[in-house]
């Protein structure tokens, strides 16, 4: 049998509470995110500006692409805070997926969705 993460039921505890916080921090991000994005939508239509050549419809655009961006990184968390909330209850959580060392309880406290220790996450 593989090495075991030294993670006490306390760690187990408190890393569950972080994925769960996590999960409820990410969604109403994506909801005030979907939020943003809508009105900026609607303000560009309501403006009818011309995107090419009214420097404001390049700000509208680029806000618009800003919040767009910030929206597939928060699906994208939410997603991994997803697999984390399944993985929190395997005996593997906290193993890294690449050296399988230990990931760290501090280093999974910080980012309760980490799949790499820090060595090989940089
Ligand atoms: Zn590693």
């Amino acid at each position: 049998m593989a090495d075991l993460p030294p993670l006490t039921s306390r760690d187990r505890r408190a890393l569950r509470t972080q994925v769960l916080n996590g999960l409820i921090e990410v969604d109403a991000q994506i909801v005030a995110l979907t939020r943003s994005f809508d009105d900026i939508v609607a303000a560009s239509e309501d403006s009818n500006v011309d995107d090419e050549h009214d420097p404001e419809g390049t700000t509208i655009a680029f806000e618009r692409q800003q919040v767009a961006a910030l929206l597939r990184q928060a699906k994208v968390d939410r997603e991994a805070l997803l697999v984390a909330r399944d993985h929190v209850e395997q005996p593997s959580y906290g193993v890294c997926e690449y050296c399988r060392g230990f990931i760290g309880v501090e280093r999974l406290l910080a980012l309760p969705a980490a799949t790499r220790c820090i060595a090989c996450a940089s």
